[in-house]
């Protein structure tokens, strides 16, 4: 398995979910410029600076097409506005040297922009790289220098100007800040550039550093093992024969709405997981209801006639978050159904969102599952709760070893509608191993993790109901043959590994 593996929004186009490149590290602010009497850099030099970038803007903007055309054109006017330049002038007589002067009228503009909430808000985010841009020109420093070998670009936040202005080798990008419907990310798709965007510490990504950068899924692997490269290589280079029938149905695991039209096209027949907490993630507050009814709403209305199960925010200790405390005991600390419960709000609000998508999208099938539930009677206190709303089916995750004893899991089954085997977990927990330490998918076909998830299956099968398996070995030919085998109802991985796990499982 990777170092790390980091989970953020994923921005990719139908057709390039996946990069395997070394990382290139851009940081931001580094130059400063010398105005002193005497020195290079005067009113008039920046003047010239401002003008020569706006003409640039425009030939690239020319150069463009769809909606890049008229976010580069945007940016190009707000480039000869007079105010900026009356700050910029302010601030050099003031004495500030030409860059600290330009970045920091840009910045003014930004969070006067951001005020202004909507669309001003998302263009608050460009004048951040065009100040860069417009210090780069200045101080004639090309923006970024260009380079043969493919390069995967990781910074704080990258604006629509960044990315009309960056160099051939760059085949996909990861930022800290940045969202789905940001102009940055309309502009990665229109260019066919993967990226991931939001992700919460990135900043530990090295120089060098081997990226394996999944749009579709928005996960970001840090020196991915061997065999995690040739999975998604094989999965890269696989044609999607949809009519190739499988003998259980192949789901996708998603992280977002946008995630969920790239499964589709890798062939899915419904969402296996869905991860929920990406919307969460590296947020101050939780989203509000309507926010997650926008959300969960756009992802059920690409899966109409399908089946959907959604997770309830997964809390981990690699994703902490400020609005949630934690609890639970032990091992489970601050993870999962225990922690959902500490915050009623929070459950009620994310159960109330999915109830309202689901009343606008009732062909789609929406079943619920909670995450790492641990006991018999956090699986019925989970029941209690939801059952007041509409869902077609109500399951727990059976990801400790505690929830998989013969006795626990009949007992279980007496009362869930249906199970879902989380081998990440259960894996980690029945070896007794950290999931970062697993190096590959193989690791986690060890014979004691597959004669837990068998009993599982087996209970499900004595009970009629489904199981299906939504951990990474899932995607994992032999280790998906044989939960086939054993009874599972469906599969359930990566939409990047759908194409060949289907392949290979082809009837
Ligand atoms: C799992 O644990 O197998 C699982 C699917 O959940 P996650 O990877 O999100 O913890
Ligand atoms: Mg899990």
């Amino acid at each position: 398995m990777s170092e790390r593996v980091l989970v953020g929004t994923g921005v990719a186009s139908a057709d390039d979910g996946v990069v395997i490149a070394k990382a290139r590290v851009k940081i931001p602010g580094s130059i400063v410029l010398s105005n002193q009497p005497g020195e290079r850099f005067n009113l008039l030099d920046v003047k010239v600076a401002l003008q020569q970038m706006r003409e640039q803007i425009e030939i690239e903007a020319f150069d463009s097409h769809g909606e890049s055309v008229e976010i580069l054109r945007a940016m190009a006017i707000m480039l000869s506005d007079k105010e900026l330049f009356e700050e910029i002038k302010a601030r050099m007589i003031e004495g500030s040297d030409a860059a600290t002067a330009i970045r920091g009228s840009f910045a003014k503009f930004a969070r006067k922009l951001a005020d202004l909430g909507g669309y001003f808000a998302e263009r608050s985010n460009d004048l951040t790289g065009i100040a860069e841009r417009t210090i780069s020109h200045l101080a004639n420093e090309p923006a970024d220098e260009a380079e043969d070998e493919k390069k995967i670009l990781i910074a704080e936040s990258l604006s629509p100007v960044d990315l009309s202005n960056l160099p051939e080798n760059i085949a996909g990008f990861i930022t800290q800040q940045g969202g789905v419907s940001s102009h940055t990310a309309v502009m990665a798709r229109a260019n066919k550039l993967p990226a991931v965007m939001g992700v919460v510490g990135s900043g530990v990504i090295k120089d060098g550093d081997t990226i394996l950068l999944d749009a579709t899924s928005g996960q970001v692997f840090i020196n991915p093992s061997q065999d995690e490269m040739a999975n998604y290589r094989a999965a890269i280079a696989t044609e999607v024969d949809l009519s190739l029938e499988t003998p259980v149905p192949l789901l996708a695991n998603v992280g977002s709405a946008i995630e969920g039209g790239s499964a589709i096209k890798a062939g899915a027949s419904g969402v296996g997981l869905y991860r929920t907490e990406l919307l969460f993630l590296g947020r101050k507050d939780a989203p509000s209801f309507d926010e997650q009814v926008f959300e969960y709403s756009r992802l059920l209305a690409r899966f109409k006639n399908k089946l959907v199960i959604a997770r309830l925010l997964d809390l981990d200790f690699d994703k902490p978050l400020p609005f949630l405390k934690p609890a639970g005991s032990g091992d489970y600390f601050g993870r999962g159904l225990a922690t959902l419960m500490a915050n009623p709000e929070v459950i009620e609000t994310q159960m109330q969102a999915l109830a309202r998508a689901s009343s606008y999208y009732p062909e789609t099938e929406l079943w619920v599952m909670a995450p790492m539930v641990v006991t018999l009677s956090e699986a019925e206190q989970f029941l209690e709760m939801a059952k007041q709303y509409d869902f077609d089916k109500l399951g727990v995750m059976v990801e400790v070893p505690e929830l998989a004893t013969p006795q626990v899991l009949s007992e279980l089954f007496k009362i869930v509608d249906f199970v879902s085997i989380g081998t990440n977990d259960l894996a980690q927990y029945v070896l007794k191993r950290p999931r970062s330490t697993f190096r590959s998918l193989s690791d986690a076909k060890h014979p004691e993790v597959i004669s837990t998830v068998a009993s599982i299956i087996e209970a499900g099968i004595t009970a009629g109901k489904p199981v299906s398996l939504c951990g990474e070995i899932a995607g994992e030919p032999e280790a998906a043959k044989w939960f086939i085998d054993l009874g599972a109802s469906s599969l359930s991985a990566s939409g990047a590994l759908l194409p060949a796990l289907r392949q290979k499982l082809a009837v």
